[in-house]
């Protein structure tokens, strides 16, 4: 734990009321709450499209990447070999429906994609697809 910082915050009356009265450290939930939550965004933070629940981080599957570029061929379960370049999925899955979800980092992106199939979301500047219609990080819709 850092240095502790002050700060106030605006909450429903009754909220805090009832917190309080079951006892609960509102400085301490405030601060789990925060921890937890910019993990979850730093992480990227994935939402299920039918649900609109959190969807839960389940696994890191490594993979490579055979053939030329355009025809690529994807083979699991595999690290990379030497000289190859190593990438992963990150897998999702919605608790509620059992939606899958694959992400990848960053690196692993631009692999796939190339740097030419980039562009940069125009709030946060982050590299996203360049046919994406809203940013993954932020949300923001591009124009
Ligand atoms: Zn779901
Ligand atoms: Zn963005």
């Amino acid at each position: 734990m850092g240095k502790k910082s002050r700060t106030s915050l605006t909450i429903d009356k009754e909220i805090l009321r009832k917190a309080r009265e079951v006892g609960l450290n509102i400085s301490q939930f405030c601060e789990n709450a925060l921890t937890a939550r910019t993990r979850l965004i730093e992480k990227g933070f994935k939402k299920c499209y039918s649900c609109g629940i959190e969807m839960q981080f389940a696994q890191r599957i490594p993979f490579r990447v055979k053939g030329r570029p355009g025809l690529v061929k994807l083979v699991f379960g595999e690290w990379a070999a030497i000289g190859e370049e190593l990438m992963s999925f990150d897998v999702y899955v919605c608790p509620s429906c059992g939606e899958i979800r694959f992400s990848t980092d960053e690196p692993t992106r631009r692999s796939l994609l190339g740097k030419a199939f980039l562009k940069r979301c125009v709030k946060c500047d982050k590299e996203i697809p360049l046919a994406s219609e809203e940013c993954a990080y932020c949300g923001t819709k591009q124009p």
